[in-house]
């Protein structure tokens, strides 16, 4: 082995000195999420009847997404691919799991690498708290999936006021929430819970990097909030709107809460700040006229559900005043790009074991990369499929057109003008491209709720003898 000399040592102890500086002012991380909250529910996207202070307040010092979307057009492929950082149907999550602890294939594959893995490969702690929906049984537990610390609950929703252990264990809104693996309740309105937490969290965890994955099951139905709340928007007249401005009202002061307990730490500056919501929120239609929890995904068309714009064009916000000037963003992002972001600055892995597929958008925010991210962006569910490219057109056959569409988003941001017969050409392009990327893709793997009760019923129907008598449950 060749001698270094002298002045090279020199200079490689000058370089780890300044390495190890960085280490130690690595920015701290948090992903804020709603669930099922409509586009034009926030201040900065436009409401005019819902009050989110907070939320408009990070838009303003940061950076609007103006096409950011969720990677799925309903909750747990959303939030698979959020956490793995990779389209859900490389690994057959196309359908939500349904609530089951005792069923260690009921959820994402322990195999498939979660990106919070990545950051405490890296000396991050970590946190997630709230609504999981990535499987029940203990293989699944976040404690076991990448993260130091979890409150919350397994299933794909809660209640907001009550936990009823009497009820039957399917009814997963009702279950106990826990802390980390031992049981755990709550005080008084659930969304206000969870950002105390949050905030105890940050307070606890402020002389080392972190990241916090805040999964607020608001607003999604049940519509609850407290009265108080509710009679702040009494001039909304429709009673499901009233009620929802209140859950996001909530949701958004407790997100005030979490940031205030970042300025107090005085740590806010050097926290990477992320806000989307999983997916749109969900409309009424003549079909299901209860569908709707009152959200407006104006100016798109649908809601959740949909791959039209309104199932999968979010919220999407993201500030780091240390890093990032305030601004917009145009070209078309995803939530793939947010795990991806968060493991590059890091300093994370973010190639080993199943290789993360979003692109970093610190080098495009900062406008060092002014080309678009995204040569295009995917979605499939069954024989249904979207695809947008850069320029913003999207091919889509979505569940409630018999026939596949093309629509052009930079002038009809509703799609309500399909220009498939006079641009086949086109349309057939972006359906290769589709094939391409299909072609890495599986099959769905996982029993959606419906069709896994079916499965569970057939698969005992046989199993118990004609006449046996009924099991004991005491000796
Ligand atoms: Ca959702």
């Amino acid at each position: 082995m060749k001698k270094i000399a002298p002045l090279l040592t020199l200079a490689l102890l000058i370089t780890f000195n300044v390495a190890s500086q960085k280490n130690t002012n690595k920015p701290n991380i948090i992903i804020f999420m709603a669930d099922d909250m409509g586009y034009q529910d926030t201040g900065f996207t436009g409401s005019k009847d819902i009050l989110t202070p907070n939320l408009d307040k990070i838009a303003e010092t940061g950076v609007i997404f103006e096409q950011g979307y969720a990677n799925h057009p309903f909750c747990a492929p959303s939030r698979a691919a959020l956490l793995s950082g990779r389209y859900p149907y490389r690994f057959g999550f196309e359908t939500n799991p349904a609530y089951d602890p005792a069923n260690p294939l009921m959820g994402i594959s322990p195999d498939e690498k979660l990106f919070p893995e990545r950051l405490q490969e890296v000396g991050y702690t970590t946190g997630a708290i709230g609504k999981w929906h990535l499987g029940a049984s203990d293989k699944h537990h976040p404690n076991n999936r990448g993260f130091d610390y979890f409150y919350g609950f397994l299933g794909g929703g809660h209640d907001y006021f009550q936990i009823d252990l009497t009820k039957r264990v399917w009814e997963a809104y009702l279950q106990g929430l826990v802390r980390n693996k031992k049981p755990a309740s709550f005080d008084g309105y659930l969304t206000t819970a969870l950002s105390k937490d949050a905030a105890k969290f940050v307070n606890d965890n402020k002389d080392n990097p972190f990241f916090l994955y805040v999964s607020y099951n608001a607003p999604h139905m049940p519509l609850q909030a407290p009265k108080a709340d509710i009679e702040r928007y009494s001039h909304i007249k429709d009673r499901k709107r009233r009620i929802y401005a209140a859950m996001v009202d909530v949701m958004d002061r407790g997100i005030g809460e979490v940031i205030n307990a970042l300025k107090e730490n005085e740590i806010y500056e050097n926290t990477l700040i992320f806000f989307l919501s999983d997916n749109g929120g969900p409309i009424s239609s003549a079909k299901q006229p209860t569908k709707g929890n009152g959200s407006s995904n104006k100016p798109f068309r649908g809601g959740k559900g949909n791959f039209y714009d309104g199932g999968v064009h979010v919220p999407f916000i993201a500030s780091w005043p240390a890093k990032i000037p305030a601004g917009t963003y145009n070209y078309p992002v995803n939530s793939l790009d947010i795990s991806r972001t968060i493991v590059e600055v890091a300093g994370a892995n973010a190639l080993t074991s199943n290789k993360m597929e979003g692109v970093d958008l610190i080098p495009f925010v900062l406008n060092k990369q002014k080309d678009a991210p995204h040569n295009a962006i995917f979605w499939r569910s069954g024989s249904n499929f979207s695809v947008l490219d850069s320029n913003g057109m999207k091919h889509v056959k979505d569940k409630d057109s018999k026939n596949s569409e093309l629509f052009n988003l930079s002038n009809d941001k509703s799609e309500s003008s399909n220009i498939i017969e006079s641009n086949s050409e086109r349309a057939e392009e972006l359906l290769s491209k589709w094939k391409e990327w299909n072609k890495d893709n599986i099959p769905s793997n996982m029993a959606g709720y419906k069709g896994y009760h079916k499965l569970r019923d057939q698969f005992y129907k046989n199993a118990i003898p004609k006449g046996a008598k009924k099991a004991k449950t005491k000796e």
